[in-house]
């Protein structure tokens, strides 16, 4: 599957109502299914030599409008590796004490160690959308916080983070379907909040936010992707194939043994 028409190049102007929200990519389901399967195997491999190689880790940033299927994805593309690998970290309202530091100082403890994957539902970014929608922060702070961001992707990257960062795209009408489907169903009722509805008539606000952070924050390292979304299967597995694709790049290896293993010849142990 080609990935680049999903990527931001950085400095690229984005307009999110130009991009599609649904996509089949030429495939059929069955085709997608495969596909994302094929990608669960490689990562599964790919993950086991990041974890024993131990020097790298990836940051993997999601993004989306309220039902745009964060949760999901996560569920989708990560539930199925081993466990041990992974660190899934949701970020939600910052709690006092995390107010009272600067916006960065509660990601960078969630950033993942070497021989990790770390998965951010939710993350800084909600520090240039939610915040500027709603005015939480003056207009010059969160202005240089764009700065910030991508100095701050840098410090991973030099650590030996590689950032990959995806914006699930949905409609606004694919939104109302989703949250009515959550009203519908009483065992879907506990992910509603009806503070999503004063969220969702804000919606426009929030596309001009998004398109500003992906603008000003994707870059040749810590790329973004927007991922048309309305489609779960081609979701999964366009977000399978770039985890997998970046994974691939890092090139984790099994390390060298650090015992001769002539030494030690399998018979050898009674
Ligand atoms: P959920 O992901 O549905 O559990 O909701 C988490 C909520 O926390 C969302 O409404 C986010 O917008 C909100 N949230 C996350 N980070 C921040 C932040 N830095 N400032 C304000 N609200 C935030
Ligand atoms: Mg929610």
């Amino acid at each position: 599957m080609d990935l680049s028409p999903y990527r931001i190049a950085p400095g690229e102007p984005v307009r999110l109502a130009d991009r599609p929200t649904e996509v089949d990519g030429g495939k059929t389901e069955d085709e997608l299914d495969d596909l994302h399967d094929a990608n669960l195997e490689a990562l599964d491999e790919l993950q086991e030599r990041l974890f024993a190689e131990g020097t790298q880790s990836l940051l993997v940033v999601l993004q989306a409008m309220d039902a745009g299927g964060k949760d999901s994805t996560i569920g989708k593309v990560f539930g199925p590796l081993n466990p041990q690998g992974i660190r899934v970290w949701s970020f939600k309202k910052p709690t006092e004490k995390e107010l009272s530091h600067d916006f960065l100082w509660r990601v960078h403890r969630r950033a993942p160690g070497h021989g990790y994957i770390g998965v951010f539902n939710r993350s800084h970014y909600e520090d240039v959308l939610v915040v500027k929608v709603h005015g939480l922060a003056p207009p010059d702070v969160i202005e240089r916080r764009y700065d910030h961001i991508r100095h701050f992707e840098q410090i991973l990257e030099d650590g030996g983070t590689t950032v990959v960062k995806f914006m699930l795209h949905i409609s606004k009408d694919y939104q109302a379907e989703r949250l009515r489907r959550r009203l519908r169903r009483p065992d879907k009722h506990w992910k509603f909040n009806p503070a999503d509805l004063d969220e969702r008539e804000r919606w426009d606000d929030y596309m001009r936010c998004f398109e500003t952070a992906l603008e000003r924050t994707s870059t040749e390292s810590a790329p973004w992707y927007v991922v048309p979304a309305e489609n779960r299967d081609f979701r999964d597995a366009l977000v399978s194939s770039i985890v997998r694709e970046t994974l691939e790049r890092m090139d984790p290896q099994f390390p060298a043994p650090a015992f001769d293993p002539a030494e030690y010849p399998p018979e050898s142990i009674e």
